[in-house]
């Protein structure tokens, strides 16, 4: 029997009549069945997180809420093999993944933003006044109050509780929705507040889709005060559109298309490394990763055979093969997009240097949404297949001869999230990296958070910093308090 997921408004588990199946990428059966909000019920969870802003939950202190957040970390680490199950039914990536980083992480940014909030400090001036008198400014940080969280499909209960963690850590009340692709950890969490007895209405959870469904119905909602949302850069366009008329907050973590560059002088072996990684990981859907690698042209030749033997050795394999380093496409529908660029591709006129196809494993498997790790060159910078975000296990490695060219080509897009540099210079490292037009840049490495610094792009990559301080900063008000002494 299959699972039925519900939301979870003002602490209760409500259920919709209007449901949608929950497919597995791997062999497209159906492992649940999802409940899909509409207005009613983001209506009722808007009033729900009213409710808690106007009781105990809204007079809570620091303290209290990092207590909170503790017990919510305690009770995922509890539920931990549940939680990895939730994301590997849901996305098909492999359990060494969910048990290494996605389930850990969200562990993590409930302890991390606990531990942060007991430690949020404000300012305080002291003012000579005309008269020669004294004035004491200082501020005080308060909730936005109802925060909208939308977060996608491609690292669930990571991005889900990046943002809840911090919204509630400051005092919101949060209507937070997961990707309709991967309901399953969100609801998890929704239970652990649920045993915990988490304050009714301060963490409620919608099932469903975006638009004309649960999303459009939050965004569009009068009553709620900001939107933090992680997602397509079209997406947040939309929503931005959307809240302009109520000029409220946003903060948004958008996509990219990421380029990585290889200097003749890196350390080859960790460079070819790092861009299987950047390029492969999650199978290419992760916003940082490399879509568009530049190697320096002396060692371009020799680079494009290491990386194609090294991406050639990666195995497709089900959730639990210990030996599978690549997972499916999120659904029936990505796959279909990803294939749609192996054909641009060669329209385009690429060099297919290995990939381009889905692959056949005379298995249940072929029902499932998978797609070979593709390398290409051969294509101008403004091929589309260089432009637009793939969002998949693709990239495209091109020659350059100069640093310059390098970073001009490398900022020549209109996203602007994450830049890779491989090199073992560290003049070329300092000189470089400051000039790339990407919120994130990353020096001999890849994806290394820290959850102290500032996560975020620029251009159509995104608005605003998440992360430590800045997440602080986003996830409240602050009003500056005058008086004259
Ligand atoms: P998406 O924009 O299609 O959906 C993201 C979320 O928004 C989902 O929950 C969806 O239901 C909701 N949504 C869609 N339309 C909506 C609408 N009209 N109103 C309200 N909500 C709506 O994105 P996706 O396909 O789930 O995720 C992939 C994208 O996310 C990629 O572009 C990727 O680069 C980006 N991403 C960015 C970051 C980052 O930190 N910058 C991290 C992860 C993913």
């Amino acid at each position: 029997m299959a699972e039925l997921i519900t939301h979870y408004i003002g602490g209760r588990f409500i259920e919709s009549a209007r449901r949608f199946p929950n497919v597995s990428p791997v062999d497209g059966t159906v492992v649940g069945e999802v409940c899909e909000a509409g207005a009613e019920e983001v209506d009722l969870a808007v009033r729900a997180a009213r409710e808690a802003l106007a009781g105990d939950w809204g007079r809570s202190s620091p303290a209290e809420r990092s207590d909170w957040l503790r017990k919510l970390a305690d009770g995922i680490e509890r539920r931990f093999d549940a939680f990895v199950e939730a994301e590997v039914r849901d996305t098909g990536r492999t359990v060494r993944q969910a048990r290494t980083l996605d389930v850990p992480r969200a562990i993590a940014n409930f302890r991390f933003f606990a531990d942060l909030v007991r430690q949020a400090h404000t300012e305080c001036f002291e003012t000579v006044t005309a008269d020669g008198g004294r004035a004491l400014n200082y501020t005080v940080r308060k909730p936005l109050g109802v925060v909208v969280a939308i977060s996608p499909w491609n690292l669930p209960v990571l991005l889900f509780s990046w943002k809840v963690a911090p919204a509630l850590a400051l005092g919101n009340a949060v209507v937070a929705k997961p990707s309709e692709e991967t309901p399953s950890s969100a609801f998890l969490l929704a239970q652990v507040a649920h045993e915990i007895g988490f304050p009714a209405g301060a963490f409620n959870v919608l099932q469903g889709f975006g638009g004309n469904s649960a999303g459009q119905a939050m965004i569009g909602h009068p009553d709620i005060d900001a939107v933090t949302f992680t997602g397509a850069s079209a997406t947040g366009a939309h929503i931005m559109k959307t809240v302009a008329d109520g000029v409220k907050d946003v903060s948004f973590e958008l996509g990219g298309k990421n380029a990585a560059i290889v200097f003749e002088d890196a350390d080859f072996d960790a460079a070819v490394d790092g861009v299987v990684k950047s390029s492969f990981t999650n199978s290419g859907q992760v916003c940082l990763c490399s879509e568009r690698v530049l190697v320096q042209r002396p060692i371009f030749d020799r680079f494009v055979a290491a990386l194609k033997a090294r991406t050639e050795a990666l195995a497709l394999g089900r959730p639990d093969d210990p030996a599978a380093d690549i997972g499916p496409m999120i659904s029936g529908k990505h796959q279909a997009k990803v294939v749609s660029y192996f054909e641009l591709a060669r329209q385009e006129g690429a060099t297919v240097v290995t990939g381009g196809e889905v692959p056949v494993f005379g298995d249940a498997r072929d029902q499932g949404f998978w797609v070979r790790p593709t390398i290409w060159t051969g294509l101008p910078d403004d091929a589309r297949c260089l432009r637009e975000e793939i969002f998949g296990p693709v990239c495209h490695v091109a020659p350059f001869d100069t640093e310059d060219e390098a970073v001009a080509r490398a900022n020549d897009s209109d996203y602007g999230l994450a830049t890779a540099i491989w090199t073992q210079n560290l003049s070329r490292a300092h000189r470089v990296a400051p000039r790339m037009r990407s919120g994130l840049v990353w020096v001999n490495t890849w994806y290394l958070r820290d959850l102290r610094t500032p996560f975020g792009g620029v251009r159509q990559s995104g608005i605003g910093r998440e992360g430590g301080r800045h997440s602080l900063d986003f996830y409240s008000e602050i009003t500056n308090i005058c008086v004259k002494v």
